[in-house]
């Protein structure tokens, strides 16, 4: 396994999804508990959640790749079990969530200025560590999401990615109250989003090019629905917008998604970048620059972005809509995620067999 802070000297064992090849099913395997050294700690996993990054790990999709073989997961709700030396800010007992974010080295600039994300260190959980795809995974303290007492283990498991990153991601277009923003894309980061959205006093215009998600949208408070297969969908939220959304929000794994999200943007409104599909996309140059148009990158978010995003839960704002399935259903769910067939979120439960 790919991890410096694990040992496998141990013969207690554990099951675990491993990605032994891209592009390939995931091979459920028995192996070593790891243990966590010092400064990190065990977490025994209740609940991980099965993001469409996960379908990209295993694919081999983006140009840095993850060392093989590793054990996907960045939704990982679970218990502290153990404690490596020198930690002191949690405590055996504790609920915590594991994240992308799995460490930042703290010191560089983007550390220190609250844009901990891009640091050039960053450790990423389910990537270039083992994630929660397992019974069991260590933890960097200082970067685990501190579960609420009141959400429970399934609740929260999604959003400490598809929730955050739709969070942030929303703050990111800078829209205001009362103003019009699209969330493109209605699967496990955008069915969050419209409930983040409309919680911060805005204007719902959910894009899809499935109805069923569409629908689901309405059902969450989206004020419209725009399906992008059976109509342009930059006239049809001009149309609905008055000019243009001042926020867009692209969480699509589709590229025509991009260049149309671009398109949909308002003058002088933000079109922020989230869905992580390979490739590129080509840009209007001169609507964007004549338009005043921002476009930028958005990736997941900060420890602080994390508390505000779980607050949004405790307070009964946001909640995720989950279907529960067992570590052993994880190649299926992967399948359905890539035909576009799982309605919200999957939620790995490890009581399950
Ligand atoms: P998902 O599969 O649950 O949802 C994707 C949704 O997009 C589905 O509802 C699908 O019908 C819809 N869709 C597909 N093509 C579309 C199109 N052309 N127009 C509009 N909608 C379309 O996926 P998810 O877990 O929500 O993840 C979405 C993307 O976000 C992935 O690429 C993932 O890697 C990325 N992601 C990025 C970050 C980040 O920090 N930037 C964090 C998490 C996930
Ligand atoms: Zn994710
Ligand atoms: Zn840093």
């Amino acid at each position: 396994m790919n991890s410096n802070e694990e040992s496998s000297n141990m013969s207690n064992k554990m099951r675990a999804a491993v990605v032994e090849q891209f592009g390939k099913p995931l091979v459920i395997q028995e192996v070593d508990i790891p243990r966590p050294g010092p400064g990190y700690v065990l977490v025994k996993t209740e609940t991980c959640g099965v993001c469409h990054t996960d379908l990209h790990a295993r694919n081999g999709d983006w140009p840095l790749k993850p060392a093989l073989p590793f054990i996907p997961g960045h939704e990982a709700i679970g218990i502290l079990t153990e404690i490596g030396a020198g930690v002191i800010n949690v405590k055996v007992g504790d609920r915590v969530g594991v994240p992308w974010l799995y460490s930042a080295c703290g010191h560089c600039e983007y550390c220190l200025s609250a844009r901990e994300t891009v640091c050039g260190q960053a450790l990423f959980g389910g990537y270039t560590r083992n994630g929660g795809f397992a019974e069991y995974l260590v933890a960097d303290p200082d970067y685990v999401a501190h579960i609420p007492v009141g959400l429970t283990a399934r609740d929260a498991a999604p959003l400490i990615c598809a929730g955050i990153t739709s969070y942030k991601g929303i703050k990111e277009t800078q829209s205001r109250p009362g103003e019009w923003i699209v969330i493109s894309g209605i699967g496990g980061l955008g069915h969050l989003g419209v409930q983040y959205a409309k919680a911060m006093g805005l204007k719902v215009c959910a894009v899809d090019i499935d109805d069923g998600k569409l629908e689901h949208a309405k059902r969450l408070g989206a004020d419209e629905g725009v399906n992008a297969k059976h109509r342009d969908p930059v006239e049809a939220v001009k149309k609905v917008t008055g000019g243009g959304a001042n926020g867009v929000l692209i969480t699509a794994p589709s590229l025509p998604a991009f260049t149309q999200g671009v398109g949909m943007t308002r003058k002088w409104g933000t079109c922020v970048l989230v869905g992580l599909p390979p490739g590129e996309f080509p840009t209007p140059l001169f609507d964007v620059v004549a338009n005043c148009i921002t476009i930028r990158g958005s990736f997941v978010g900060t420890r602080q972005d994390m508390a505000e995003a779980l607050a949004f839960a405790v307070d009964g704002k946001v909640k995720a809509d989950t279907e529960l399935q067992p570590l052993s259903a994880i190649n299926q769910v992967l399948e359905r995620l890539e035909r576009g067939d799982v309605p919200s979120r999957v939620v790995l439960d490890f009581n399950r067999k």
